[in-house]
């Protein structure tokens, strides 16, 4: 079995052009530094600027080996996953993630607020019945493969060098980082909330796609596990905006990874039907209502979108109406 170091070194090792490799006439004898200087000389500026790329792109190739190796090294037994391309090892371990992700989040959700904190968060009556989360479950599985493909084709993209992603930000420094992941996340919320409108506006795509997800259009039917369960084009289409982005701001690399697996937990949290009273963030206490009226609410992380765009409805305002 071939440690990480080494599989990263080969991999590396892999993605330098064959012409590159051992085909420079240059003498065993000749030291370092004169192999510098030969290098200077005999390669044109566009050259060097071609061979820095390539091995600044061998910085993504052993980070998203480096995630197989601990994932696939550790869930899959054998070596079989190893001698399969690298695009299908990166599907394969955002396959496993995903489906980690998924059934951690739900079963830690549901167990504190249907049985831990039982009545408190969610009244009984409420609660969805096992059988319930049992078909979303299924749902969501039929459609994990697919959506597995998302991250991997963002990250083959930015492997290849076709987006604007870097890999360390110290390249940036923490200030740009931030200036930069704001725009990311203004962009993936404005690209979430249209996508999701236009599913329900487009007759056919709400019919053949986003009706799968609002089968579940009660409180007591709505649960954590409901987060995933969508048609796969559906999820795939309002996970887009997180592509999109990578070719309009500059996105850390990583950051870009932990933020596509994000969305299982944030998806979660959503349809837990528990209004957090936390502005302005769009929790599941405004989500409810986008499940329920299919005509609001149809935000991701606030309530900016629906403000500005006029399908806002408020958990609160709809409380003071229904006692008044
Ligand atoms: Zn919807
Ligand atoms: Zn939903």
């Amino acid at each position: 079995m071939r440690g990480v170091g080494e599989e990263i070194k080969s991999r590396t090792a892999d993605h330098v052009p064959p012409q590159k490799q051992n085909k420079t006439p240059v003498s065993r004898s000749r030291s370092k530094s004169s192999l510098l200087v030969h290098l200077s000389f005999s390669l044109s500026p566009i050259s060097r600027m071609a061979e820095a790329s390539t091995e600044y792109l061998k910085l993504f190739v052993a980070e998203t080996t480096w995630y197989n190796e601990i994932v696939l090294g550790s869930i899959v037994p054998g070596d079989a996953w190893r001698r399969l391309p690298h695009f299908f090892q990166s599907w394969l371990r955002n396959f496993l993630g995903g489906t980690l992700v998924y059934f951690l989040s739900g079963f830690l959700w549901c167990l504190v607020i249907y049985y831990w904190k039982r009545n408190v968060y969610v009244p009984k009556e409420a609660i969805p019945t096992n059988h319930a989360m049992y078909l979303q479950i299924i749902v969501a599985m039929k459609a994990m493969p697919w959506y597995s493909a998302l991250p991997s084709i963002s990250e083959y993209m930015i492997e290849s060098g076709w987006t604007r992603s870097f890999a360390t930000i110290g390249e940036v420094g923490w200030p740009m980082y931030f200036v930069n992941l704001a725009v990311y996340l203004v962009i993936v919320e404005f690209g979430i909330y249209w996508m999701h409108r236009e599913l329900h506006d487009i007759k056919p795509l709400y019919k053949w796609l986003h009706a799968t997800h609002h089968i579940y259009n009660k409180q007591n039917t709505l649960s954590p596990f409901a987060g995933l369960a969508f048609h796969p084009l559906d999820g795939i289409l309002q996970a887009v905006p997180h592509v999109l982005a990578l070719f309009i701001v500059p996105c850390h690399f990583t950051t870009h990874v932990a933020a596509i697996f994000c969305e299982a937990v944030w998806t979660a949290n959503i349809h837990d039907c528990i209004h957090g009273k936390v502005w302005p963030v769009m929790g599941a206490g405004y989500h409810t209502i986008h499940h329920t009226t299919y005509r609001h609410n149809y935000g991701h992380y606030t309530v900016w979108m629906d403000w500005m765009f006029g399908t806002l409805r408020d958990p609160e305002e709809d409380e003071h109406l229904k006692k008044s």
